[in-house]
């Protein structure tokens, strides 16, 4: 009865479904998703990534409202994104242990939840790896990176990330795998990468739910 009064709707454009899905079939398939065999490589640390799909469009929308409007139940349909691409990833990358890229204390006081930790939970069972939010930490009081230069930048991020010493021997010799939400211009992970090489870890990998299409400089 309840239902025929609040019928379920597409997460989207609010069409009433008949099945359960976040999204109707017509929005989903407006996802751009980003073909298996595109990975994102770079030789700064990272050994190689991988995105589900470009942030545009409808997904940009959705992770918009996931983000900054508490929508949180959007968390469980963009695991689910994730874990399309992540078994394709599974077969070629070993994991070790998963790590949220962390906010500062600040910025996730501000928004109630690091969405990448959201995410990296998710995967875990997946990838049959723990994930420790308390490994890799952000700091307070960086600059935001917009318009910054690519030197400016680095420099900017250098100082950002660290582990506690307490921390450090979790890391040795292990396969990380990043977890992000979205791929800007890629330098958030590769110095979380860097870092935690430079701490012992033998390879970084990372999974990002979106990437924006062009990777500025
Ligand atoms: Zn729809």
């Amino acid at each position: 009865m309840f239902s025929l009064f609040f019928p379920h709707r597409c997460l989207a454009c609010r069409q009433p479904m008949e099945g359960k899905e976040t999204l109707c079939s017509g929005c989903y398939s407006r996802i751009s998703f980003i073909p298996p065999d595109f990975s994102f490589k770079e030789e700064k640390g990272l050994q190689c990534g991988r995105s589900v799909s470009f942030l545009e469009g409808i997904l940009l929308d959705l992770v918009h409202r996931w983000k900054y409007k508490g929508e949180e139940r959007l968390g469980t349909f963009f695991v689910s994104l994730l874990e399309r691409t992540t078994v394709d990833f599974s077969d070629r990358e070993r994991v070790d242990l998963i790590l949220p890229i962390p906010l500062s204390p600040r910025r996730l006081r501000l928004r109630g939840f690091n969405q990448s930790f959201v995410l990296a939970r998710g995967l875990a069972g997946l990838l049959q790896a723990p994930v420790d939010p308390l490994l890799l930490w952000r700091r307070d009081g960086i600059k935001t990176q917009v318009g910054l230069s690519r030197e400016e930048r680095r420099t900017n991020l250098q100082e950002a990330f660290f582990v506690p010493p307490k921390k450090r021997s979790k890391l040795r010799n292990k396969r990380i795998l990043l977890v992000d939400d979205v791929l800007t211009t890629g330098s958030t992970l590769s110095e979380a990468a860097h870092l935690l090489k430079r701490e012992g870890a033998a390879s970084v990998s990372f999974i990002t739910l979106a990437r924006r299409r062009a990777i500025l400089g």
